[in-house]
């Protein structure tokens, strides 16, 4: 059986003094070498003596879950010289090198901490928040105001005609590679509205048929990104040129070079070519 993580919340103790521990150095995972690779840190609380936890971030200490009922938990290390036998991988380093279950934990520790550092002051009068129960979330005690940790959706479109040709776009500093197009969802606006919006702002065209293919969290900060194969409808080609400098058709038998692996872009281009060269 695949391994199970399951989430919890404030103010959840863990059962178990063995813990998978995930300490961040400057946005990075520590973890432990392997002779296969890597993996999470696995040990008492004494890890913490071993790898201390930033000095004035105590709170930044969380129960996140349990992975296989052996708690989880994650903090902030401001450790200079990193102990014999563990490693420091950043979010993309990490994937591919720790089964989908544990990156998808890294991810997770990674938006928490990221949330912990930026939600100090309450945004409406500046006092400090006091966590709210069973959640993430934040209330100020002086105004009511509550947060809770930030996502934001942004979607991703596979623009393509009734042949099964692709229209991609290219940004500048991405080499080769073309993608899909991509944008935040705006305030008070559908996903599908999204789509038809960012396409027909950065490339001119109209679409129809907008259909959910998948999603992924986009750790960088908060992202969460949903991917839509949309069907050209009408409209020459007018690339926005402060987004895009490039943006053609591609056939599905000679695409370009594909966005990194890591990205639903990838794993949206890559199913559209295997599913339409049959
Ligand atoms: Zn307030």
């Amino acid at each position: 059986m695949p391994a199970r993580f399951i989430r919890v919340y404030p103010p959840a103790q863990p059962t178990s003094s063995i813990a998978y521990w995930f300490p961040f150095r400057n946005d990075r995972v520590l973890v432990r070498e392997t002779e296969q690779g890597v993996a999470p840190i696995q040990g008492h609380k004494e890890i913490q003596q071993l790898i201390p936890i930033s000095y004035g971030h105590e709170s930044s200490r969380m129960f996140i879950g349990t992975l296989d009922n052996i708690p989880c938990m994650t903090y902030e290390s401001s450790i200079e010289t990193l102990p014999e036998g563990i490693r420091e991988l950043t979010l993309r380093e990490a994937y591919g090198q720790v089964d989908d279950v544990v990156f998808g934990i890294i991810v997770y520790a990674y938006q928490l901490l990221y949330w912990q550092r930026t939600s100090n002051f309450c945004p409406v009068c500046g006092h400090a928040p006091e966590g709210e129960e069973g959640t993430w979330g934040k209330r100020c005690p002086n105004c009511g105001h509550v947060a809770y940790p930030h996502v934001t959706p942004a979607i991703l479109a596979l623009v393509h005609d009734d042949d099964g040709n692709m229209l991609l776009t290219h940004k500048r500093g991405w080499g080769k590679r073309y993608s899909c197009v991509a944008g935040f969802t705006e305030p008070g606006e559908s996903l599908e509205e999204c789509v038809q919006r960012e396409v027909l702002e950065e490339l001119g065209v109209e679409v129809t048929d907008v259909t959910y293919v998948g999603s992924q969290p986009w750790p960088f900060p908060h992202q969460l990104m949903v991917g839509f194969t949309a069907r050209y409808m009408s409209g020459d080609i007018h690339i926005q040129e402060q987004e895009l400098d490039d943006a053609h058709w591609f056939s599905v038998k000679s695409p370009p070079e594909m966005p990194p692996s890591l990205s639903l872009a990838h794993t949206m281009i890559q199913t559209w070519i295997e599913r339409h060269t049959r």
